[in-house]
């Protein structure tokens, strides 16, 4: 080796076919909130990254029930985009290393930017927040369904007591490689927990910068399902999994400095940070059709299920879609934060970050003042009393959040129209398919999509 040699970085490919590489899973995350992938060999590795993956636009328009509707921005079968690993991004699915993923953003074959590129969306937002003076940090937190059984025949792993120590030992070897695998793929998981239902368990994922934090949300739950089938067992993100019960959130915790200053401090929110919330809260039936837009998010979201039915804010107040987390008095102020409750995993993690810093955004240039936090349940208010205080209930059904969405005009032009249409589209189709069915039906539909 010359010394010239010496002083080039190292080759990220070589290093990758070194550690023992085998394949490389790339994927994007669609309109209707799924992950599709294409796969490389290690000898193809070079070539892809170099090249891209062919992806047909049609993508940008296929459904929940992997039907491709139409849209004026994206019809038909013409066409091909480039499926662009980013190997800044890349982590491996299990400690050993052969197998990898990628996050891949979606190029023409010019290689230039295309508007349909759901991650290009979220980019735009955070370079936006940069620019704008902010250290935005969001966090993902994660909730799924453990079965044991067959596709055909689920039973939900655990029954119970919420919370408790007996899901708890009897997950516990998932657990202990679901954690160790997260560690190695770089996701350095904060806690795992037993959630209310049955089967339910709850993983929350590390603050990072948005981009970050999405790709982090979709390799994660790539991990979950890895590692549970090592298990004999089958995992859900879907936001219902078993009719009746609690359903899974995907809540996006969020904070900002501006030019140094905390989001938060032993007072409260400070002044940016109340004009963000108060941005958010003021799109929140718009944000409801970017993160919660399934066929089931309406049958998830429902008051004391501490889902985030009523658009307001309070501090610690779980019921309120926007929660203000102060922290611990030994971690503020970098702990504080404000969790969003109303999405799922049916949202595209890209778009939900998007659309929810887009809404922060705007709260801040209009420096939009944030009302009175909300210190009760809001279902204990009569209608007049929530009336009086500006307390609002999200959508109730899908059309409805996809309508609002459709009225925002801060989400619209966030994403793009080349993104909007296509995902109304999309969401449009379920709900005039799969929404007429009866809720267990809906259930079933989804439960292995996500
Ligand atoms: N499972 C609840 C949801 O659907 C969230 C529970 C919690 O706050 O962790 O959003
Ligand atoms: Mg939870």
């Amino acid at each position: 080796m010359s010394v010239t040699d010496s002083l080039q970085p190292a080759d990220p490919i070589n290093a990758l076919l070194d550690g023992g590489l085998r394949m490389l899973i790339t994927s994007i995350v669609d309109n209707a909130g799924i992950t599709r992938a294409k796969s490389v060999p290690a000898r193809r590795l070079r070539t892809a990254v170099r090249d891209g993956i062919g992806l047909s636009p049609v993508f940008a328009v296929m459904c929940t029930d992997d039907a491709i509707t139409s849209s004026p921005m994206v019809n038909g079968p013409v066409g091909d985009n480039r499926l662009m690993p980013d190997l800044t991004a890349v982590a491996p699915l299990g400690p050993d290393g052969a197998v990898y993923w990628a996050p891949a953003d979606q190029l023409s074959q010019d290689h230039e930017p295309v508007d349909i590129c759901q991650r290009a969306a979220l980019r735009r937002q955070e370079e936006r927040a940069i620019a704008a003076g902010l250290n935005v940090k969001l966090g993902f937190e994660l909730e799924f369904t453990v079965f044991t059984g067959s596709a055909d025949d689920p039973r939900v792993a655990t029954l119970g007591p919420a919370y408790g120590v007996i899901p708890t030992l009897a997950l516990e070897d998932f657990a202990i490689e679901l954690l160790e695998a997260l560690d190695a793929a770089g996701v350095q998981a904060e806690q795992l927990h037993p959630e209310y239902a049955n089967g339910q368990v709850e993983v929350a994922l590390p603050p990072a910068s948005p981009v970050a934090a999405a790709d982090q949300s979709q390799l994660a739950r790539m991990i979950v399902h890895r590692v549970a089938r090592r298990h004999g067992l089958l995992a859900s993100f879907a936001p219902i999994t078993v009719a009746g019960a609690v359903g899974n959130g995907a809540h996006i915790h969020f904070s900002a400095t501006l030019n140094e200053v905390p989001f938060g401090d032993d007072g409260g929110p400070s002044s940016h940070a109340k004009s963000l919330i108060a941005g958010v809260l003021a799109e929140l039936d718009g944000l409801t059709g970017v993160l919660a837009p399934s066929v089931v998010s309406a049958d998830r979201r429902i008051p004391s299920h501490w889902a985030g039915a009523y658009a307001c804010w309070g501090t610690e107040n779980r019921e309120a879609a926007l929660r203000y987390v102060p922290g611990s008095v030994t971690s503020r102020p970098d702990s504080a934060n404000c969790e969003i409750k109303i999405g799922d995993a049916a949202g595209n993690a890209y778009l939900s970050a998007a659309a929810v810093l887009a809404s922060a955004l705007d709260g801040l240039e209009r420096r939009l003042v944030l009302p009175d936090a909300v210190d009760r349940d809001p279902a204990s208010y009569s209608d007049q009393e929530r009336s009086d205080l500006g307390i609002r209930r999200l959508p109730l059904t899908l059309e409805d959040a996809l309508s609002a969405l459709e009225q925002s005009s801060v989400i619209r032009s966030a994403l793009g129209e080349a993104i909007v249409d296509p995902f109304l589209a999309v969401r449009r189709h379920d709900a005039s398919t799969i929404g007429a069915l009866p809720l267990e039906e809906r259930v079933r539909a989804l439960r292995w999509r996500y």
